[in-house]
């Protein structure tokens, strides 16, 4: 099958396909072999002003918002089932831009899939209103409580999963009414612009959605500081999302971020052992360990410590890595040459620190593996001694990069003062064969998602989202939709009367 690569114009902007003014653009590399893929159009703050005024106009004019949800949840619902239909062009593009695997490419259209269903059935609950009665409300009075849309919502979003970050935003900003502006990460945009023209193919109002291929550097302040803009939601890193919400704060704009993790995975002494070593892997290495729920951090009790670490060197050293496109490859490269030149550093700073590295620490060796020369390729590595003051054990590496870390046998408390020593708290792991234990410890972490005796699963029916540094708000289940909802109440006296509040007021 040819690659359905998109080609320019790549900026959508008041219901049409456009380029630059200036005629800039980015080229976009396959991670694989540091080849240009394409060329995308480079927005800068211009196009995003005339997005703003499309958006708000749209949003401000036409009767999209007046809808009711299941009028747009139709259209949801067509959209779902043309991600199926699209899935094998939209799995390769999504695996030339970023690297992953073809597998993996599926997995996240499949998983969008139902978040797009899902949420065509959640907003439909919006279309009722809320009556509140009750001997607090006077008979005379209809207390309701109505839904709205937000109105003109960013979405910004990261390179390590593009196409599922953006569908947790999109269904529900969707469903709800909202106008979207869409700006991918600069590094993997094309999956996103595949969606967007799925989007106009399954009848969405062209001007509902306005997409900028762009730097975040150049177009994200305007987006974020403009007034026309009223809620931002981004995915990406901490120091990113620190500077958008202090943007935000000046119009006061709703803004939730989800950020980084450092995420700990407490392995007890008993647990089932090749399941353990198993999620290890899982929770570590897939895509290389650029997930913002990688399992990072191994947090295992001291009896089991060096037969759980052999096993997981064992296993990591096999890995197969490889061109996502090739079914035998089980992990791909990292996105970029700087993103890799940042994961090196790591490693580095990780033996300065005292690191002890059992496996990878490297690129892999370039006569054995030739086929992996041109490529971003980084070993699944693996560093032991490593204690919470370490940097290496508290910063987001973003790699195929494993710390581990030793707790008392049988003191629960310590490891559960471990897992929680961290600035982020986006997810974790508790493997252990004790059901009530497990449960108990996942209670006490301080993570927005904790796995028992698996790693990484996740539903659209239940929230995600981060304690601490990993963010605000919550994508996914309800409260996901609630983000992009207002919520008014109207207090409508249906026997008006003079109020009398001042002795001088009366009938004239
Ligand atoms: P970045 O924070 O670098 O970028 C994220 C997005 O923000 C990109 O589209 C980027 O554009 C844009 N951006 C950059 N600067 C600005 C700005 N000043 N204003 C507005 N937008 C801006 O993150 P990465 O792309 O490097 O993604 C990796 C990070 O994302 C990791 O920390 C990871 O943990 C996190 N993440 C969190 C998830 C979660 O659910 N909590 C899920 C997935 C990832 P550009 O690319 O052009 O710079």
């Amino acid at each position: 099958m040819a690659v359905d690569i998109p080609q320019r114009p790549t900026l959508f902007i008041d219901g049409e396909w456009t380029s630059t003014l200036s005629g800039k653009t980015r080229p976009t590399i396959n991670p694989y072999d540091a080849q240009v893929l394409t060329e995308v159009d480079e927005a800068g703050p211009e196009e995003a002003e005339r997005a703003i005024a499309s958006a708000r106009k749209f949003f401000d004019t036409s009767d999209w918002s007046r809808q009711s949800c299941k009028q747009r949840c139709a259209l949801l619902s067509r959209y779902a089932d043309l991600l199926q239909e699209h899935k094998p062009k939209l799995a390769q593009i999504e695996t030339l831009d970023t690297g992953k695997t073809l597998k993996e490419s599926e997995i996240d259209i499949d998983d969008v899939t139902n978040v797009f269903r899902f949420y065509a059935m959640e907003a439909c609950k919006l279309d009722h209103d809320k009556q509140v009665t009750g001997e607090l409300i006077p008979e005379t009075v209809r207390s309701t409580v109505v839904h709205e849309p937000v109105g003109v919502c960013v979405l910004i979003t990261p390179w390590n999963y593009p196409i599922l970050q953006l569908c947790w935003k999109l269904a529900p900003a969707l469903a709800t009414g909202n106008v979207v502006i869409v700006k991918p990460s600069e590094v993997t945009p094309l999956s996103t612009i595949y969606l967007v023209k799925l989007l106009l193919e399954a009848g969405f109002p062209p001007k509902s959605v306005q997409l900028l291929t762009a730097s975040g550097a150049s177009v994200g302040p305007t987006l974020t500081e403009s007034k026309d803009v009223d809620l931002v939601s981004f995915t990406g890193g901490l120091s990113t999302g620190r500077r958008i919400i202090r943007s935000c704060a000046e119009t006061i704009k709703r803004c939730t971020v989800e950020l980084g993790g450092k995420n700990p995975n407490v392995v007890f002494a008993d647990c089932d052992l090749d399941l353990a070593v198993d999620n290890v892997l899982t929770a570590v290495f897939t895509h290389s360990g650029q997930v913002c729920s990688s399992g990072a951090r191994l947090i295992v009790e001291d009896s089991i410590a060096d037969r759980l670490v052999a096993g997981v060197v064992e296993r990591a050293k096999q890995i197969r890595m490889g061109s996502g496109l090739d079914p035998e490859s089980e992990t791909g490269p990292l996105v970029s040459a700087e993103h890799l030149a940042k994961v090196e550093g790591y490693v580095k700073l990780a033996r300065e620190e005292g690191g002890k590295v059992l496996c990878g620490g490297c690129r892999p060796d370039a006569k054995e593996h030739p086929e992996l020369a041109k490529g971003y390729f980084f070993l699944p590595t693996v560093v032991d001694r490593c204690n919470r003051s370490m940097r290496i054990v508290q910063e987001e590496t973003f790699g195929p990069i494993l710390t581990v870390e030793r707790f008392k046998d049988g003191d629960e408390d310590e490891a559960v003062r471990l897992a929680n020593d961290t600035q982020y708290g986006l997810a974790g792991g508790v493997q252990s064969k004790d059901t009530t234990r497990a449960e108990r410890v996942a209670r006490r972490l301080r993570h927005g998602t904790v796995w028992v005796n698996t790693y990484g699963a996740y539903t659209p029916q239940a929230e995600w989202g981060g304690f601490g540094m990993s963010g605000n708000g919550r994508e996914l289940g309800s409260k996901g939709l609630d983000e992009y909802v207002e919520t008014k109440h109207i207090w409508n006296e249906t026997q008006p009367a003079l109020m009398g509040w001042f002795k001088g007021a009366a009938r004239m």
